[in-house]
């Protein structure tokens, strides 16, 4: 494993950042997790447009740092070289006594790193519960203050499940405590709007873009809990489970235990088509 921290390549296990980074502090910083299939980034540009608007959503000049960051990029992919992966990339409000208010003259810490996975075909199968989505009303931006999404995703696996499904009312489910979710309603994909209560993922919006190219019907809309209970398939999706089937909801099965027909589909055609537009 590798990491770049402000442009210097270290084995991650020697990469360090001061006790007075705002991150550490304040949680004060944005990042991005990419998927390397075979040593190449999917979606690269997608998740440096989001990372830019998570930065200005916080007021982070992430300007002053971009060059810095293609630059680790680049040392990182080259250690990467061939191997399915991950990178996570974080920018921070950099270095300063600690204040709530803004440094004035602070820099943005810059970490890049590479971590191996291994690569998998097999579509997931999660179960998983609903929990009330606690967080604030700017799930949009992809910052690193995540305590309530940690503490739902630790409170579903005390519950024996994978993922937990937030809610912000019973008619309200926004989305998974580090994923999308999509479901099915005799064959359309429903999936929530991208607006302040949900962070457009990029798997997400891929997977829009497959149903469109394939012609599945698809609509962006809030759905209520009853409706995600009798839904004909329920589908999570992010960049690390990719395109995974639901199985489970609060211990009630969905599609007997098995991955739909839909969610197969949009699987398979994830694996064998990662489309070279969505590359780097
Ligand atoms: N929603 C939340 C809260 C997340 O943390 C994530 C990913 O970590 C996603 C959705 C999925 O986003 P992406 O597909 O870009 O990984």
């Amino acid at each position: 494993r590798w990491t770049c921290v402000n442009g210097k390549l270290l084995p991650t296990e020697e990469a360090l950042l001061p006790v007075e980074d705002r991150a550490l502090q304040f949680g004060d910083g944005v990042y991005e997790v990419i998927r390397l299939y075979r040593g190449t980034p999917f979606a690269l540009k997608q998740h440096l447009a989001r990372l830019s608007a998570s930065s200005a959503a916080i007021m982070l000049d992430y300007g002053c740092v971009e060059n810095e960051l293609q630059a680790s990029l680049e040392a990182i992919l080259q250690k990467a070289s061939g191997q399915d992966g991950q990178i996570y990339i974080q920018v921070t409000r950099g270095t300063a006594i600690r204040n709530h208010r803004f440094p004035e003259h602070t820099r943005p810490n810059v970490i890049c790193t590479f971590s191996p996975l291994p690569a998998k075909n097999a579509i997931q199968l999660l179960k998983t519960v609903t929990l009330p989505d606690e967080r604030w009303m700017h799930c949009n931006i992809k910052a690193t203050s995540l305590l309530p999404n940690i503490l739902a995703k630790e409170k579903a696996y005390r519950h024996g499940a994978d993922e937990a499904i937030l809610y912000r009312s019973s008619e309200h489910i926004t989305e998974g405590s580090s994923s999308n979710i999509f479901m099915v309603q005799s064959g359309t994909l429903i999936t929530h709007p991208a607006n302040q209560w949900i962070l457009n993922g990029i798997t997400r919006q891929y997977v829009l873009a497959l149903a469109k190219s394939l012609q599945i019907p698809y609509e962006e809309r809030v759905f209520s809990l009853q409706e995600l209970l009798n839904a004909d398939e329920v589908i999570v999706t992010s960049t690390l489970q990719e395109i995974a089937a639901v199985v489970e909801i609060d211990h009630h099965p969905v599609q007997n235990g098995c991955a739909g027909p839909l969610t197969r589909r949009l699987h398979e055609e994830f694996m064998g088509s990662l489309s070279t537009e969505w590359f780097w």
